[in-house]
């Protein structure tokens, strides 16, 4: 959502080792990532000094007291070498504005090719939550695990996409039980258990196939892949509208035709 220059100037005459320092930028920025407070696309720049450009969810996301042990270890190392200075570009057009709910009712997690943005999605105001609002995940001091998942879905996706078209990739995407989408699918209950609302796992179509419609009066209402039930419909925005199951927390896009 926001685009920021992250400037970093030497401290007096420290004279700083160069591929260290490269080393340090690359590793902050990528806890940074993990902890949900940039989005995957950032860059290094060193022009006189080093430039780092990151996109933030919100407009406070790099404030401190959101920093994982990791981003708090980092950033000392860095503060102790340059003086900082943030700058605010502008709004980066290729993400979303973030949810600013005070409750959510439910979320729904789901992702897709070049979608750097955050994987949940608040179902009351349709828009994305950053990361580091949510609980963590067992064992996880950040949300690295959720941040994989998100690059080898949208990896498949891309492939996918991209004209393979083939029988692995489209299951990994479609089929409830696919590793991939297991992998999702247990973030997603494990999330869901932490928070206390559902968290709908969001499965791709494959327009007929395999995925099931049913009429039910003048909807065309997706069949749980799970447990074989009628979904419900859940309005979220006039444009924005999915099929879920409770039991099972899943979820699928309402068809457009
Ligand atoms: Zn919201
Ligand atoms: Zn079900």
């Amino acid at each position: 959502m926001h685009y920021k220059k992250i400037e970093l100037c030497t401290k007096g005459n420290k004279t700083v080792n160069q591929s260290e320092v490269q080393e340090l930028l690359r590793h902050f920025l990528f806890v940074l990532n993990c902890n949900g407070q940039i989005l995957s696309d950032y860059k290094v720049i060193l022009q006189n000094n080093y430039a780092l450009y990151v996109t933030t969810p919100k407009q406070d996301s790099l404030s401190e007291k959101y920093d994982s042990p990791y981003v708090k270890k980092a950033r000392k190392k860095i503060t102790e070498l340059f003086a900082v200075c943030v700058e605010d570009c502008g709004i980066d057009t290729q993400s979303q504005s973030y949810c600013n709910c005070k409750n959510r009712s439910a979320i729904e997690m789901q992702t897709a090719e070049y979608d750097t943005d955050s994987v949940f999605t608040c179902c009351d105001c349709g828009k994305p939550v950053a990361l580091y609002e949510l609980p963590l995940l067992k064992d996880s001091e950040d949300y690295c695990r959720i941040q994989t998942w998100q690059h080898n879905y949208a990896d498949t996706d891309r492939l996918w996409m991209n004209g393979l078209f083939d029988r692995f990739t489209g299951n990994q995407r479609v089929n409830f039980d696919s590793a991939l989408n297991k992998l999702g699918r247990k973030i997603a209950d494990e999330m869901s258990e932490n928070l206390g609302c559902p968290v709908y796992y969001h499965l791709a179509s494959d327009y007929g196939k395999k995925v099931k419609l049913q009429e039910v009066g003048n909807e065309k209402l997706h069949v749980c892949p799970k447990c074989g039930k009628i979904m419900k419909r859940m309005e979220i925005s006039e444009k924005y509208k999915i099929d879920v199951c409770a039991e099972c927390r899943l979820s699928y896009d309402v068809d457009k035709d």
